[in-house]
């Protein structure tokens, strides 16, 4: 596997490879199963698979969660090695940012204004920023995102439609614990206790498919999914919301196709999760 870790590097390599069908994986590394399931369907559909980590400062609306942002790289390389990824380009901050390539900006004025949005300020335009750059530098055919970040799938979307990227989107099923967990790079900073109680939100989750197969209204289910997170003292619920899969919209008639979002604190620890009603 190739350690790149100038833009230059990257440049020079991915200018050798003119006639290779490119995947990229973008990540901030302490890597888990999710990932790596990213990187195995991209080097499936690949000629050539580039996985980036890199902790981008600016998606960070709270400096706490940057500093603790767990780091693990010599164990990150052992990983994307043992599936026998390509390329892992792991810059430091200015041969992304100060490396001479612009970063793109798009109009998020609705993505910014639901879920996530409000309650994480600047962290989708510091995504759209530095995908943007990593888009022009490694010029992917398909570019492979996980759903779990859901409303970042709807961002990255959109980035690619206003840019006209030459880039095929791929989302990836999240990947879970036996419990159900969504896999995250956080969940290592959950107390035994709290990595138990964890599993309670995919439960939650759960619960809403099922309301909402039986016929209940999206008012109707989040009221009851929402008192029941209230019981449960040792979650902040942040929100807990039904909208349209397609464009995050509000759900007006059963005919949409509805996803279940949520974001929660657990320990100090913030975790999102979403599913598919
Ligand atoms: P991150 O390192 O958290 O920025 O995540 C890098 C990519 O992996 C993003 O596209 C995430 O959506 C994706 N990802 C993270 N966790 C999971 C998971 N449990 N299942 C599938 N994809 C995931």
């Amino acid at each position: 596997m190739l350690i790149l870790k100038t833009a230059k590097e990257l440049l020079d390599l991915r200018n050798s490879q003119k006639n290779k069908s490119i995947g990229f994986v973008p990540t901030m590394g302490a890597l888990h199963q999710g990932h790596l399931e990213l990187v195995k369907h991209s080097i499936v559909e690949n000629d050539f698979t580039y996985v980036s980590i890199f902790v981008n400062p600016l998606q960070f609306n709270n400096k706490e969660d940057l500093e603790k942002y767990p780091r693990t790289i010599e164990k990150d390389i052992g990983l994307l090695e043992s599936i026998d990824t390509d390329a892992v380009f792991i810059p430091e901050y200015a041969e992304v940012y100060n490396a001479g390539i612009s970063y793109d900006t798009i109009d998020l004025s609705y993505l910014n204004s639901i879920l996530e949005g409000p309650k994480r300020p600047g962290h989708f335009d510091g995504v759209v920023k530095v995908v943007s750059i990593l888009f022009k530098l490694i010029q992917p055919d398909k570019a492979y995102f996980g759903l779990k970040d859901f409303q970042q799938v709807k961002v990255i979307e959109k980035l690619i439609k206003d840019k006209q990227y030459p880039i095929r989107l791929v989302p990836c099923p999240t990947v879970r614990e036996v419990d159900g967990l969504a896999m995250s790079s956080r969940n290592v900073r959950l107390s035994p206790d709290a990595r138990k109680k964890a599993a309670m939100i995919y439960q939650w989750l759960l619960k809403a498919r099922d309301l909402y197969q039986q016929g209940c209204t999206v008012k109707e289910i989040e009221k009851i999914i929402i008192e029941d997170i209230q019981k449960h003292s040792d979650f902040q619920l942040d929100y807990f919301e039904i909208r349209d899969a397609n464009d995050l919209s509000p759900i007006h008639n059963a005919q949409q196709p509805a996803v279940a979002l949520i974001a929660v604190y657990l320990d100090g620890v913030r975790l999102i999760d979403n599913l598919m009603l």
